[in-house]
């Protein structure tokens, strides 16, 4: 097969909006023609197609994922002297909005299997916050590249100790854990509808998820300036964030063929996985949990060289996360669990991840596997 006529893509975005190109046309002209541009009806229709998708009772959505995040704290009222746990090998969105609220993102380190946070080294943080005089409050526990936490570890230890979990599921809208969607993970779910997540729009987006009624109202009003019960009656101090109505009627067309996706991407990590394993660490996926293969992530000693080798051979890859939060410069002032993260730090040096889309046609996925078992 010419590969010049059908490069691979590490994200075939284009395959997917040909397939729904009409659909996405129609959708966006209709708001063109009702014309509200803000909090327009397909932004309630999307929010209640959430609702039926995950099954939660509430969902809020807004401008991003990370304002989700931020907005769930606001409303949980975490600032000054609050530690929230945050698993140092994630994007820094997961820290910084703690941080904006003048809390202290305290980092904790993940597990070598799941990438995911580790329940020991959160258990060990908790009693290190108070030694500091910190009120450990929040954990943020991240379902990374798709692969949903260890809810019931994480749930069980925060419930003990009074602490709120927050599911930062940016990565892993569609996921399921032990037959749940996520969504009703912990007592507040966010996610983000950025691009090139799972479920992506044509620009920025998110989503809150709680089964907490007086939660739901509070973002509600946070999300719209700290709305009271008129448009200028402001009851609270919140943030600009909505999610725009051309980017809900996009979305709708998109969560229809959502779960198909979901399934062509569990497809391709089974073909990957079942033909790499023998020469590559192949991510570990725990029982009764289906991850929606944000990235398909590789772990290996001659990480470099790999890479060098597949920009050679035009597969394109790429690395996430290549510096763990702790030892970014904007954070390294914030406090680790005791040992550090070295977990999460040799990660950062042996990752790399593998093109991963709903759309990969057979020949390209042969192709790949052909390409990563050539590596000497
Ligand atoms: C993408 C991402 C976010 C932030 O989402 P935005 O919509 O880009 O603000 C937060 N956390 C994680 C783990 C992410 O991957």
């Amino acid at each position: 097969m010419n590969e010049y006529a059908t490069p691979t893509q590490f994200i075939d975005l284009e395959s997917q909006q040909g397939n729904i190109r009409a659909e996405l046309e129609t959708a966006i002209l209709k708001v063109l023609d009702h014309g509200q541009y803000i909090m327009g009806p397909e932004v309630k229709t999307f929010e209640s197609d959430l609702k039926s998708f995950t099954g939660s009772k509430n969902v809020i959505t807004c401008a991003n994922g990370t304002d989700a995040i931020s907005l769930v704290l606001m409303a949980w009222k975490v600032g000054p002297g609050d530690a929230v746990f945050v698993p140092s090998f994630t994007y820094i969105a997961t820290a910084e909005a703690p941080a904006q609220l003048g809390a202290i993102p305290f980092f904790v380190d993940v597990c070598e299997d799941t990438f995911n946070i580790d329940k020991n080294s959160f258990k060990r943080a908790i009693k290190e916050a108070r030694d500091m005089n910190l009120n450990p409050k929040v954990v943020i526990p991240v379902d990374l590249f798709g692969q949903p936490a260890d809810f019931y570890s994480i749930n069980e230890i925060a419930k003990s100790e009074n602490i709120l979990v927050l599911t930062d599921a940016a990565q892993s809208f569609g996921a399921t854990y032990h037959d749940k969607k996520v969504g009703l993970m912990g007592d507040a779910t966010t996610t983000s509808f950025f691009p090139a997540k799972p479920l992506g729009c044509y620009g920025d987006g998110g989503a809150i998820f709680t089964q907490n009624d007086e939660d739901a109202e509070l973002i509600r009003s946070l999300r719209l300036h700290g709305k009271g019960t008129e448009k200028y009656d402001n009851i609270r101090v919140g943030l600009n964030s909505r999610l725009d109505t051309i980017q809900a009627a996009i979305l709708i067309e998109k969560l229809k063929i959502f779960s198909k996706e979901i399934l062509e991407r569990n497809n391709l990590a089974s073909f990957y996985s079942k033909n790499l394993k023998n020469s590559f660490k192949v991510p570990f996926v725990p029982k009764k949990t289906i991850s929606t293969w944000a990235q398909y992530t590789l772990v290996s000693d001659m990480r470099d060289e790999i890479l060098n080798y597949c920009a050679k051979n035009k597969l394109p890859s790429a690395i996430y996360y290549p510096k763990p939060l702790s030892k970014q410069s904007g954070y390294s002032h914030y406090p680790s669990v005791s040992g550090g993260t070295p977990i999460s730090d040799s990660l950062a040096k042996k990752v790399f991840s593998i093109p991963m889309h709903a759309y990969m046609k057979t020949e390209q996925a042969d192709k790949i596997v052909s390409i990563l078992l050539n590596f000497k």
